[in-house]
C-alpha cells in the first residue's frame, strides 16, 4: 500500500496506541458528565433492574466485600472516594450503557480528535485504545460519540486486564497481541508515568498536554496540545 509505505519512510510510525481520558476525551467529561450521571442513575437501576443477572451478581459481590451494608450506601461511599472497585465499575457500566442507548449520553471528544483519527486511519495507520476504563466502557464511548459510532477506526481495545498502564510489561503484551513493532508504534497519553512505561518497552511516545484540562507538560517526552500537533511532530498523515 503506497500511502502506508510513505508514512513508514516519513516518520517510521505505522501504529498508534491511544489513552482516552485527557488524550481523546476531556477529563471534565469523565468527572463532570459520566460520574455524576452514574451516581444519579444507580438508585433507579438497583430498584428496577435487580432481577438482571449482572445486577444481582454485582449486588452479591458488594455483600461479600462489605457484609451488612446497604448496596447503595456502599456504592455512594466508593464513589465519594473515587474507588475503582469491580461491582461499582460493573454497575456504572450498566448505567452508562443505558444512557448511551437512550441518547441521554453522548461522548464529546476534543474537537481535533476525530478529524485527525480519520486522516490517520485513511492514511494507513493502525489505531488501538489502551485505557483504564473497561473494554466495554471504551466501546460505549467510541460507539456513541457526538459524531456517531467510530469504533471502526480502531483495531483493538485494551484495558487493565492486560496489566497496569505504568508497567512496561503491559505495553509489550499489547504489542504482542496486536502484532505491532515497538519502534514503529506511537503511544499517546497525558500521564508521564504511562509514557515512561511505554518508552521502557521501546515505544515512541508523545504527551498530550491539553490546555483545557490544565495538563502539566513534562520534559522527558515530546509534548503536543492537539493530535494535529502530534501529526506534525511525527510526520503522520495529515491530508484529509
Ligand atoms: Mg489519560
Amino acid at each position: 500500500m503506497i500511502v502506508a509505505e510513505a508514512v513508514t519512510q516519513a516518520g517510521g510510525i505505522d501504529s498508534v496506541l491511544l489513552d482516552i481520558e485527557g488524550t481523546t476525551i476531556p477529563v471534565a467529561f469523565v468527572h463532570q458528565v459520566l460520574f455524576p450521571y452514574a451516581r444519579e442513575a444507580l438508585p433507579g437501576l438497583l430498584a428496577t433492574r435487580g432481577d438482571e443477572p449482572a445486577v444481582r451478581e454485582a449486588v452479591a459481590e458488594i455483600a461479600a466485600l462489605v457484609p451488612g451494608v446497604a448496596p447503595l450506601a456502599q456504592l455512594n461511599a466508593w464513589m465519594d472516594r473515587d474507588e475503582k472497585i469491580g461491582p461499582l465499575k460493573a454497575l456504572q457500566g450498566l448505567a452508562w450503557a443505558e444512557g448511551y442507548r437512550t441518547g441521554a449520553l453522548r461522548a464529546a471528544l476534543y474537537p481535533d480528535v476525530l478529524p485527525a483519527l480519520r486522516r490517520w486511519h485513511a492514511g494507513g495507520l493502525r489505531l488501538a485504545v489502551y485505557s483504564s476504563g473497561s473494554e466495554a466502557a471504551q466501546r460505549l464511548i467510541y460507539g456513541h460519540t457526538t459524531e456517531g459510532d467510530v469504533r471502526g477506526l480502531f483495531d483493538g481495545f485494551h484495558d487493565l486486564r492486560i496489566g497496569g498502564k505504568r508497567e512496561a510489561e503491559s505495553y509489550r503484551a499489547i504489542l504482542a497481541e496486536a502484532g505491532w513493532v515497538a519502534g514503529r508504534t506511537l503511544f499517546l497519553s497525558d500521564i508521564v508515568a504511562e509514557l515512561d512505561a511505554a518508552a521502557a518497552a521501546g515505544l515512541r511516545t508523545c504527551q498530550l498536554a491539553r490546555p483545557e484540562d490544565g495538563t502539566r507538560a513534562g520534559d522527558t517526552h515530546p509534548v503536543a496540545a492537539t493530535l494535529d500537533e502530534v501529526a506534525r511532530l511525527f510526520a503522520l498523515p495529515d491530508t484529509p
